[in-house]
């Protein structure tokens, strides 16, 4: 095997998408398989992704008023019983910690709601603590028994969990929606991924929430993924965890609260949803390296590279590798680069020197144009904004042209198999949705559309009343 052959993605993404997937992460140098099954590293290149992410979404939230914590990582068994509903959504899959001497057994967090909560209920006394807004970046581990894949599906993985108390229902409800929409610009603006927001149903609802918001994306091979939720958690936290405040008339209330979370799968999404054939393809904004210089030199190299350095100080705003490894030709330079995602790269030889000119070639398309050094600083602007918007508007049209509404259970069993989102008509009930995952292989109510249709025909499945019109599918 050539080092060429190596490098590259030995499967096609139409071929085996799993397969394919996986190559793209490993040989885009994003995260590795570790040692300890179920878990994961991330390497630099994934690493830099994700502090992209955190770093959009931070500044998203503190506009918002929302202060960033740590609580710890280990979870008393008391707290977990204290919620029912919660208890029994986590329970399968928690990992525990024994402490010898004092006999306590301790859960490594799968999520924090009831360590902040325990410390809700010491620090709110008054509506003057009010609302309290924190935010936590950390690691959470969930005994996932499902076969596990990088960034999808780990045991461990990292996220963010904001955990927010309001004195009213209402400031609540709306601030767990300003949340969600804060995930839907994410998604759209920062990865390119279009996304449908919406309600989940009562099945789909997180473990002691009164609502959770989510908002899904659609994936190349036709499955749903969710990206991020916001739950409106009701009372029953602060019932549960005895988090009380006195109001301006000095009555004793429970608060409301909500809490919301991103993870580390958004990587998973973003590889997805835009790479190809030949690797990682990345939108400009999130991308860790935005352009590489590449020269192309034969006797003339000190000339080349001089001219190469005046054009990465040129491009100072971006982040800019120039590649001069001598030990490598510039063909398996463009392969390993495209192979990593670089959104642009900058070709210059000695016939671009004398003409004052570089050769600018686009990752997504493969366009390649002649721009004089006068014309770049703005030409990369341009092109990197449309390499941007292509991304999503590709996305975007894949989105559409997958969903398909169905009024009669024969062309739902269809459309399930040939991997659309299929809008019908739904009662709401469990046991309904748990048939139609039965006879669909493992179809999921995915959410309820915020826009909904003023009146509802009957129920896809049972016939019965409809309650709202829900998207279905397979899922991540
Ligand atoms: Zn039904």
């Amino acid at each position: 095997m050539t080092k060429q052959e190596k490098l590259g993605i030995s499967i096609k993404k139409t071929e085996d998408f799993s397969q394919w997937y996986n190559e793209v992460v490993i040989k885009g140098e994003l995260a590795d398989h570790s040692m300890i099954k179920g878990f994961m590293i991330i390497k630099p290149r994934g690493y830099a992704i994700w502090e992209k992410i955190q770093h959009n979404f931070d500044n998203r939230i503190k506009k918002l008023n929302v202060k960033n914590a740590y609580f710890p990582l280990l979870i008393p068994e008391s707290f977990f019983k204290r919620e029912a509903e919660h208890a029994k959504g986590f329970a399968p899959e928690l990992a525990w910690v024994m402490d010898e001497e004092q006999k306590e057994k301790y859960a490594l967090r799968p999520t924090s709601e009831t360590i902040i909560y325990d410390s809700y209920s010491k620090w709110i006394r008054s509506w003057r603590d009010l609302p309290l807004r924190l935010n936590q970046w950390c690691n959470v581990l969930r005994w996932e028994v499902k076969q596990t894949k990088l960034f999808l599906r780990t045991r461990e993985f990292l996220w963010q969990e904001g955990h927010c108390v309001y004195e009213t229902e209402e400031e609540c409800e709306k601030e767990a929606k300003i949340y969600l929409e804060e995930y839907k610009k994410l998604c759209q603006e920062l990865l390119a991924i279009p996304v449908i927001a919406g309600e989940k149903t009562e099945k789909e609802r997180f473990a002691g929430a009164k609502r959770t918001y989510t908002v899904e994306a659609l994936m190349p091979d036709g499955k749903a993924l969710q990206m991020g939720t916001s739950h409106n958690l009701g009372q029953n936290f602060a019932k549960a965890f005895n988090i009380t405040y006195l109001d301006k008339s000095e009555r004793k209330q429970l608060p409301w609260q909500n809490s919301w979370g991103i993870s580390t799968r958004l990587i998973g999404a973003l590889v997805m949803v835009h790479s190809d054939d030949k690797g990682l393809v990345l939108p400009p904004k999130v991308a860790p390296t935005t352009i590489v210089i590449v020269p192309i030199y034969f006797e003339d190299k000190k000339k080349i590279i001089k001219k190469a350095n005046e054009i990465k100080n040129m491009l100072k705003n971006y982040e800019v590798v120039l590649d001069d490894r001598d030990d490598y030709r510039p063909g398996w330079k463009y392969n390993e680069w495209e192979l990593k995602g670089v959104p642009l790269r900058i070709e210059i030889g000695p016939k671009d020197v004398a003409k004052k000119q570089v050769v600018l070639v686009r990752r997504d398309n493969n366009k390649k144009e002649f721009v004089k050094l006068t014309q770049l600083d703005k030409k990369i602007k341009n092109t990197l904004e449309d390499i941007q918007n292509s991304l999503f508007n590709k996305a975007k049209k894949f989105l559409n042209s997958n969903i398909v509404e169905s009024k009669n259970w024969n062309d739902f069993l269809k459309y399930i198999k040939n991997r659309k989102l299929v809008k019908a008509n739904f009662c709401g009930n469990i046991k309904c949705e748990d048939e139609i995952k039965d006879k669909t292989d493992g179809a999921t109510s995915r959410l309820i559309p915020f826009q909904q249709p003023k009146k509802i025909g009957k129920c896809i499945k049972c016939n019965k009343e409809g309650k709202f019109l829900v998207i279905f599918g397979k899922a991540y």
